[in-house]
């Protein structure tokens, strides 16, 4: 249920609103806005006599049940469309369409390094890099672990790229948090619970990624479990999903990002990589990726994929990124007016 007080409510008429919601047993989610405050209720049951109550009250302006079983990150909570700050350079969902690159794998500091100051020159945002790796063999690399995480922090410092990582388990949560600006939860982990609550206070932003067969319904409930353990800065990621396609690694859903961005106010990326597994793929998608509307990308770039360790295949070399960037540019441009179009719409 949200609650809009009306512009005049004064303090004490909010917390007598929140005392009287309260009184029916519900919990105080969240309590948004300056002008005119916006207050988040959760709880089970049917909230009929709540709701009848509470507009009974002269200071709110309407109470409104929320049917979307993700509450919080649904349009019906916010109309508008959330801006994550990734760190103090970088925002995902506001007027820039952020590109976040680098290789699947930290692999060593030269590897990094060298990638990290390609990405930058090029054009991206957001350095990217796994060092706890999900692997689907047991015998494959595992990743460099809290090594990788502290070349990403050297990477981070020669080139003041915000960082994106993985963080596979909540026993991590900790860990990962004091190097990523990002924490980013893979496809396979979509699911695993105890890891989205984990993230609730990790006081970091996150970015989901959409599991290999899950739906749009089941990505927005994932995120719906962070925000609702006190992590609003989700951020969501298509990165295909498994069909009965085999040219591709997986079947990029792009349509995913209107449908989310008619669902939720959380803002939307694409990864081009993992949805194809083909490097010679990736310019064509990102295009569409940036024409469709996505907030960002997120990009595997190798200096040298025929050695990487893992996803080599579907990483750019730094040249064919750099072009890639410069191919977008035109795109860009077209995205930025068509976001503006929008917000002057609103
Ligand atoms: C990755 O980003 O390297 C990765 C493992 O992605 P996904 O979880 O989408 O497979
Ligand atoms: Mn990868």
């Amino acid at each position: 249920m949200i609650v809009s007080m009306k512009r005049f409510a004064t303090k004490e008429d909010i917390a007598s609103v929140c005392e009287r919601i309260r009184d029916f047993g519900y919990k105080i989610h969240a309590i948004e806005g300056e002008e005119r405050v916006v207050i988040g209720v959760v709880g089970v049951g049917d909230v009929t006599q709540c709701l009848e109550s509470l507009e009974a009250m002269p200071s709110v302006e309407n109470a409104v049940r929320i049917s979307a079983p993700y509450k919080f990150v649904s349009k019906e909570f916010r109309k508008g469309r959330s801006v994550i700050r990734v760190n103090g350079n970088v925002e995902i969902g506001g007027d820039d369409m952020v590109v976040m690159a680098g290789p699947c794998s930290v692999e060593s500091e030269k590897q990094i390094m060298e990638s990290a100051h390609a990405v930058a020159k090029a054009g991206a945002k957001v350095l990217r890099g796994g060092a706890f790796k999900p692997r689907t063999s047991p015998y494959d690399f595992q990743g460099m672990a809290e090594e990788g995480l502290k070349l990403l922090r050297k990477a981070k410092q020669e080139t003041g790229l915000a960082i994106v990582t993985e963080v596979m388990s909540d026993a991590d949560v900790p860990l990962v948090a004091e190097y990523a600006d990002l924490m980013q939860i893979g496809a396979r982990n979509m699911q695993n619970f105890a890891l989205l609550k984990s993230l609730g206070t990790c006081g970091r932003p996150v970015l989901l990624k959409r599991g290999l067969s899950s739906t749009i319904k089941e990505l927005l409930m994932s995120a719906e479990y962070i925000v609702a353990h006190g992590n609003p800065n989700v951020i969501l990621c298509e990165r295909g999903i498994r069909t009965f396609e085999t040219a591709t690694r997986n079947t990029c859903d792009l349509v995913a990002v209107p449908v989310l961005n008619e669902m939720t106010h959380l803002p939307v990326v694409i990864d081009p990589s993992h949805a194809t597994g083909k490097r010679s793929l990736v310019p064509a998608l990102s295009r569409a990726a940036v024409a469709i509307g996505a907030d960002g990308l997120i990009v595997e770039v190798h200096p040298c994929p025929e050695k990487a360790v893992s996803d080599g295949a579907q990483s750019l070399h730094l040249p064919e990124f750099e072009k890639m960037m410069n191919s977008l540019r035109g795109y860009v441009e077209l995205w930025k007016e068509s976001r503006m179009a929008l917000a002057a719409a609103v």
